[in-house]
């Protein structure tokens, strides 16, 4: 049974709860007419774009850019329309379509929410967060962002660009520190307008806002629709001197570098591959070794040292 109360009324932590309502209702406004005239023309904002378009640009987009999502997912969609075409093709197939968008676990999470889609939900996409939020691999924010921008809900859906804008704008502090869900979406929460499109259009505003104008370093305050109602800027843009969200590890030399040259090569081939031809991948035997047990405990490859490693078939 579907508990959407407790999906769009998260509750409270009192302690960071924002002082000023006036302040936060009316950012709604001048956000939602900025969005209208300068929103990026994407793929996932015409009309008709299909809710299974949406579930998938929104696990693509999770930790990789935007130009390089665009072409992947026109490509995915072209593939598998709905979610039973991609259910019918072998996880391996979507490990191969998901070439270098990195964090490959995400295709394999993309196909079992496709095969839940079109076994359990007549290959609709679900409406309801509580339903979305069942699905193998779909997270809390996933299901929010799906309700929200593919079907038009009321919720808060809350990214680090919306964090770092609400932080901003809103509570005076130049960072918002670490995620924490019992305080950001109910921030996200006190901005939204009671209808459902103003609502769906300020928090996709706020997104766009944190992606093109409010970024992390050098805001372009002077083009900000909400410059005149921002607590940071009003106080002067004071130094945070709270907790900071923790830094992304370095990509050159780490462990998922190492996993990404292995699954190129796996990727690349029709027939297993040998331990000794994933050898010249990378030098480290040591570190080769360890990205390659991860790989199998996340099923991303299967195999052993007989029959040789491969993508997962079925
Ligand atoms: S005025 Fe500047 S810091 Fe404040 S919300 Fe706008 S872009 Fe961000």
């Amino acid at each position: 049974m579907v508990n959407a109360s407790r999906a769009s009324r998260p509750d409270v932590d009192n302690r960071t709860r924002p002082q000023d309502a006036n302040r936060q209702a009316d950012i709604a406004t001048p956000l939602i007419a900025w969005f209208r005239a300068e929103a990026r023309d994407l793929p996932w904002r015409r009309p008709g774009f299909p809710a299974w378009g949406t579930l998938v640009s929104e696990i693509m987009l999770q930790q990789t850019q935007v130009a390089r999502v665009v072409p992947r997912l026109e490509a995915w969609l072209t593939r598998w329309p709905t979610p039973a075409d991609l259910a019918a093709s072998p996880p391996a197939d979507a490990v191969r379509a998901w070439d270098r968008l990195g964090y490959p676990r995400r295709a394999l999470a993309l196909h079992a929410a496709a095969t839940a889609i079109a076994e359990q939900h007549g290959n609709v996409v679900p409406r309801d967060v509580d339903a979305l939020l069942a699905l193998p691999g779909i997270g809390d924010y996933t299901a929010r962002a799906v309700a929200v921008f593919a079907y038009g809900d009321r919720h808060p859906v809350v990214d680090v660009n919306v964090r770092r804008v609400l932080a901003r704008a809103l509570l005076g502090q130049g960072e918002p520190g670490p995620a924490k869900a019992k305080r950001d979406l109910p921030l996200m929460e006190s901005v939204l307008p009671e209808d459902r499109d103003d609502a769906a259009a300020t928090n996709a505003a706020v997104m766009e806002l944190g992606a093109l104008v409010c970024v992390a370093r050098s805001p372009a305050c002077d083009a900000c629709p909400i410059a005149d109602r921002c607590a940071w800027r009003a106080a002067g843009y004071p130094e945070h001197d709270g907790p900071r969200a923790p830094r992304q590890a370095k990509f050159a030399g780490s462990d998922r570098q190492v996993r990404g040259l292995i699954m190129a090569e796996l990727r690349a081939s029709d027939v297993p591959v040998t331990r000794d031809e994933i050898e010249p991948v990378w030098p480290d035997a040591e570190q080769r070794d360890r990205a390659l047990a991860s790989l199998l405990r996340d099923g991303l490859a299967v195999g052993d040292d007989a029959s040789g490693y491969r993508l997962p078939e079925g």
